[in-house]
Formats: structure tokens, C-alpha cells, sequence
């Protein structure tokens, strides 16, 4: 890959309605671009990127033994009107009627159409627990879509549904997803907690947040100085932030503080709220039972703005190495056409390591190809000049380090772990 045959393009100054610096940084860099409010189309750079999270996002849903499958973003209002939530739902859910007059709505969310599917395959205990997930588009027609990808109308999730005979059960698959969720945001980079929450329109008995900290996010979250407690300050109604403060500490002594988090996860228990009002249910020796059911979402485009909320400098992005975009970024400093060669020799060798890289061998100035390179946030910019070529050097610039030091290839090669 080379950036003079490919979407490299950067602009000077984003649009002045974006306020946060996530949504500054990914319209600068060309990760995404505007079709309507809260509408995006994510071109090659951002794509990348969201990729790496669906990559890992997926593979350890499998590890945890979730199987995937795709389900229609195009949902019959049918199934909506049994559960209950067409008229409970409200105007996020965007509804339309097909050349027949038949009712539709696009999916926001998909605990309909698993319960549908699963009482149309799931029929004995042998087939439970079960637990299938998906990674795809939803549809929310937000009041007031903001911040970019952070809270768009069209957005990424992966959502995954489980099945259960019993209470335990349940428990045990939200246990499972509770500890892939953790695997997930650690492999992704990201300071996060995981707090108590409201279930929402989504329902259910029990549920909890994932949210990566930042001064910029919508929520605010309460931890008690040990981390034993922390709870999203929506459950506790209208009350004032130190009111909240003073209660809690009146009853166990302990200190309290509030910061500011981004949800990019939220985890359920049901229990048999959809198996019940969509009549899913199993024969077993004690008579027919409704499983018990949870559901798990992350969301996948709102992870790529929350990762840059909490790595960036005055320069641009600092991705970490799981989600960049592409790991390395080579630059070619002067005309000399042996210096193309090196590049492509040195790309090479990091695609026979495993590391993913992009040669900028644009004619430009080396100024704005090392702003650029910052800009992007691409975690290893190694550069080639005609100097450095012609005393065998390589020179390695470290984004998160913002240090670089020269060395020959084999040195510098030995010094990026695959
Ligand atoms: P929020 O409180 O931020 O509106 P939510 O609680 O309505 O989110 P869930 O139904 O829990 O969202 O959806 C699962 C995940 O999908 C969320 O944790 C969040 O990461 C992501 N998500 C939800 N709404 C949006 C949106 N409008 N844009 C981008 N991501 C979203
Ligand atoms: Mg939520």
C-alpha cells in the first residue's frame, strides 16, 4: 500500500460544529465524512480501523463460544407490536411502510428477532445454553446526533443474545460475556470501568455499563475511593452530585468521586421478558419453560472515537497499536529512486513480521509528510532519506514516544515486536 494511490488526504481545519476533539481529528483525517446528520461513510483509513475492533470484538465472542450470525436490519413491526415496544419505544425508532402497506421498522436493537428466531430452532434443553451474535448496523433516529461517530443515527454494534434454562444459567453466560467484555477494552487500550446501570428501553432485571473515561463523555459515573462501587449517577434520580456524594458516605464512610465516562458497552440479565411476551418456550421433564435470555452490545464506531478521546496531543492522534489504522508508516524523504526501493523492501519485511504499513511516497514536503504521519496517528513512522540511505541507517519515530533514534534496519527491524 502506498499513500499516493490511496484515500491519504488530510485537511488543514475541520468544520467549526465539531466540538470534540475525537470528531475534530477523524474529519481531519479523513476517517470519516458527513452524507446527512449523524450519517457517516467511513472511507479506507477510518474503515481500517473499525475493522481492527470488529476483529477483535469477534474473536473473542468465539472464544467466549458465541456463534455468529446476521440478522435483517429491515425488522416487521409484528414483531414489535408482541413485545410490547412499538408504542413503548418512542421516536428513535425510525418506522415505514413497503409498497404493500405492510409496517417495518429498522432495527435499533435485535431482541425481537432472536426471540423470533429462537423459537423457531430452539425446542429442547439439549439445545440450550445458546448464544448467537451479530456485528451490524443499527438504526436510532437520535434528537440531537452529535459528536460524529460518538453518537451518530447510523452506527456499528456488535450485539450478542443469550439463552438459558435457569437463573444460573444466565448468570453464567453474562459471566462469560462480562469476562470477554473486560478481555476486549484491555486489548483495545482503553481506561474503563464497569459500573451498575439503568436497563433502559432494553429491559430486564439486572444490567451494567462499560465506560471509558474521559472529561468529554455524556455521562457521569460514581466510584467509591476503593472501586468496590461504581454505579452511573442516573440511578440515583434527580438529586444534586454532592447530595449523591453525602448519602453514600453517610451510610458506609467511605469517599466518593465522580468523573466522566463514554459508554461503550452495557451488558444485560432479561430473565424472560422477551421469551415470555414473544411465547419462546421449551419443553422440559418439569413441563414448558420460557429461557431466560440477556443481551450484551458494544459499540463498534463510537469505540474508534472513544480510543482517540483518550489518545491524542497537540499533533494529532496517538492510536494504540490494536486499532491503528495501519501499525507503521513508511516516509520517504527525496527523489532518488532507490530510496522507493528500500521502502518496498523494508514493507516487506514488516508484512513477513505481520506488521500492516503504508509507504507515503507522495511529492510532497517532508513537513507536511511528518504532519500528516502525526496527524493519523500511526503508531511507528520509520523514515528514509537520502542521507540516512547512504549511511545504511533507518530513522524510527515512536508516536506515543514522540522520541526517534537512528539505527540499520536489522536493528530497528529487532526492535518492533510482531
Ligand atoms: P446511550 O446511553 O449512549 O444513548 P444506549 O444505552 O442507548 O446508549 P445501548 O442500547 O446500550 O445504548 O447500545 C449498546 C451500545 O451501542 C452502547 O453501549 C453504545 O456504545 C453504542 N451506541 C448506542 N447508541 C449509539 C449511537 N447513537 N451512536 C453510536 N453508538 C451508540
Ligand atoms: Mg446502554
Amino acid at each position: 500500500m502506498k499513500t499516493s494511490s490511496y484515500h491519504y488526504k488530510t485537511l488543514k481545519d475541520s468544520p467549526s460544529d465539531a466540538e470534540l476533539i475525537s470528531h475534530k481529528l477523524m474529519l481531519r483525517s479523513s476517517m470519516i465524512k458527513l452524507n446527512a446528520s449523524g450519517i457517516y461513510t467511513w472511507l479506507p483509513l477510518g474503515l481500517r480501523s473499525l475493522k481492527k475492533v470488529e476483529n477483535i470484538v469477534r474473536r473473542n465472542m468465539e472464544e467466549a463460544g458465541a456463534q455468529e450470525i446476521l440478522m435483517p436490519m429491515v425488522q416487521p413491526s409484528d414483531l414489535w407490536e408482541e413485545s410490547k415496544r412499538l408504542s413503548e419505544y418512542g421516536p428513535e425508532l425510525l418506522r415505514f411502510e413497503d409498497r404493500n402497506d405492510r409496517s417495518f421498522v429498522l432495527g435499533p436493537t435485535h431482541e425481537e428477532i432472536i426471540t423470533d428466531i429462537a423459537r423457531k430452532t430452539l425446542n429442547s434443553p439439549k439445545d440450550l445454553p445458546a448464544n448467537y451474535y451479530q456485528i451490524q448496523t443499527k438504526f436510532r433516529d437520535e434528537i440531537r446526533p452529535r459528536f460524529g461517530v460518538m453518537r451518530s443515527r447510523e452506527f456499528l454494534m456488535k450485539d450478542a443474545y443469550s439463552f438459558d434454562i435457569n437463573e444460573k444459567g444466565m448468570k453464567e453466560s453474562y459471566d462469560l460475556m462480562r469476562d470477554a467484555y473486560q478481555k476486549i477494552f484491555n486489548e483495545i487500550g482503553f481506561d474503563y470501568r464497569i459500573v451498575s446501570a439503568d436497563s433502559g428501553a432494553i429491559g430486564g432485571s439486572a444490567s451494567e455499563e462499560f465506560h471509558v473515561l474521559a472529561d468529554s463523555g455524556e455521562d457521569k459515573i460514581i466510584f467509591s475511593d476503593d472501586e468496590l462501587f461504581a454505579s452511573n449517577l442516573e440511578l440515583f434520580g434527580e438529586k444534586s452530585d454532592q447530595e449523591i456524594i453525602d448519602r453514600l458516605h453517610e451510610k458506609d464512610g467511605k469517599k466518593y468521586s465522580i468523573k466522566r465516562g463514554i459508554e461503550v458497552g452495557h451488558i444485560f440479565q432479561l430473565g424472560d421478558k422477551y421469551s415470555k411476551s414473544l411465547s419462546l418456550s421449551i419443553q422440559t421433564k418439569e413441563g414448558n419453560i420460557n429461557p431466560l435470555m440477556g443481551c450484551y452490545g458494544i459499540g463498534i464506531s463510537r469505540i474508534i472515537a472513544a480510543s482517540i478521546e483518550q489518545n491524542y496531543d497537540q499533533d494529532g492522534i496517538i492510536f494504540p497499536r490494536s486499532i491503528a489504522p495501519f501499525e507503521a508508516i513508511i516516509i520517504i524523504i527525496g527523489e532518488d529512486k532507490n530510496l522507493l526501493n528500500e521502502a518496498e523492501s523494508l514493507q516487506n519485511d514488516l508484512t513477513k513480521k505481520g506488521i500492516d504499513s503504508i509507504i507515503d511516497d507522495r511529492n510532497e514536503s517532508p513537513g507536511k509528510k511528518f504532519k500528516d504521519a502525526d496527524l493519523t496517528g500511526i503508531p511507528f513512522q520509520l523514515i528514509i532519506s537520502e542521507k540516512n540511505h547512504k549511511e545504511n541507517l533507518l530513522e524510527l519515530k515512536v508516536r506515543s514516544e514522540g522520541t526517534s533514534f537512528k539505527d540499520n534496519k536489522k536493528n530497528i527491524l529487532a526492535k518492533l515486536k510482531p
